[in-house]
């Protein structure tokens, strides 16, 4: 079998289209999409992360701005902070950057954010709309994984799929859009975590096997049903003698699956770019429903 390449980068390049018209139209109404990020600590992959978040934002024409905080501040600060950025009429969206410093209560945090600026969607009003099957903002990641669904038309209905992961922001917004009764739904979801037992048992009865984990190649070929759709999500650091020290791998041995998977998403270059994607879609979406309303808080 042929593997597919699901290229992620291409399939962002056709929704930024799209996202591009958006942003024309709210500039003929003198809108401008607005992104407040919020980075705490030093993390240097959070750094990148938000750095590449910035450039996006920039090269689309909308406002982005960082709020840096040191990794002693306090969550009283923070909380206050965003409070402020919730009554600001130029942000249409509050990001935080994710993981924050062990010591914070990043639940609390992130509830702080207005649900009407929660462009993350990470929000428990707009988690329960998503769960309710009535979403307003999708969370970025499984939003992304869904338009790759899309683009390649790779349906779900009827379909076994298995999710590896069940974080808020990837696996369980995942099983609940791939479970709703949408036209990109109507799977059977099968969803599966640390403590699993033989998740081999699952992933070889997966029509579409979707891994977000953080270890490294822990998906192999003899964990797969011939044909299967990969979409893998994990990003690890694999340390190397290259200039920069490291290279990227997903949690799915790539090479291995070669010949075997229908079709699967690289690392890097897969569902990546989409988050990012996702991301300025939901800010857009964010600065249109304030058009509407009124005001951001
Ligand atoms: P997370 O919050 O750490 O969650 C990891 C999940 O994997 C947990 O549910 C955990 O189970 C499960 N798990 C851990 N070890 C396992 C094992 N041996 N077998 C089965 N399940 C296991 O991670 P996350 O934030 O979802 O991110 C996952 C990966 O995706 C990371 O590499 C991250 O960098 C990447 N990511 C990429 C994007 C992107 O844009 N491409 C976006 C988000 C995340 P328990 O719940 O039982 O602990």
């Amino acid at each position: 079998m042929n593997t597919k390449i699901l290229d992620g980068i291409e399939v962002a390049k056709f929704l930024k289209k799209n996202i591009n018209e958006q942003i024309l139209s709210l500039k003929k109404r003198n809108l401008k999409p607005g992104l407040a990020a919020i980075l705490i600590g030093s993390d240097p992959a959070s750094q990148v992360y938000v750095k590449n978040k910035e450039k996006v934002f920039s090269k689309h024409n909308c406002l982005t701005k960082t709020f840096k905080f040191p990794d002693d501040s306090s969550e009283e600060e923070i909380i206050d902070f965003i409070k402020k950025l919730n009554n600001d009429d130029a942000f249409h969206g509050i990001l935080v950057q994710l993981p924050l410093p062990k010591r914070f209560n990043t639940k609390k945090i992130l509830h702080s954010v207005s649900a009407h600026k929660d462009v993350d969607g990470f929000h428990p009003f707009n988690l329960g709309l998503l769960f309710e099957g009535n979403p307003n903002f999708i969370p970025c990641t499984p939003n992304g994984i869904l338009e790759i669904l899309k683009y390649y038309n790779i349906k779900t209905t009827s379909k076994n799929i298995v999710i590896i992961g069940r974080s808020n922001i990837v696996g369980k917004p995942m099983f609940s859009l791939l479970s709703q009764n949408f036209e990109f739904g109507n799977a059977t979801v099968t969803l599966c975590h640390s403590k699993t037992e033989n998740i081999s048992s699952y992933t070889k009865n997966a029509d579409i096997l979707i891994v977000a984990v953080g270890l490294p190649n822990m998906v192999d070929a003899t964990m797969l049903k011939k044909g299967v759709h990969i979409i893998d999500v994990g990003i690890n650091r694999v340390n190397d003698n290259s200039k920069k020290g490291y290279h990227l791998v997903g949690d799915v041995n790539f090479n291995s699956a070669m010949g075997i998977a229908n079709s699967i998403t690289p690392v890097p270059g897969g569902v990546g770019p989409l988050t990012i994607t996702m991301l300025l879609h939901n800010t857009v979406k964010a600065c249109e429903l304030f058009s509407t309303r009124g005001s951001t808080g």
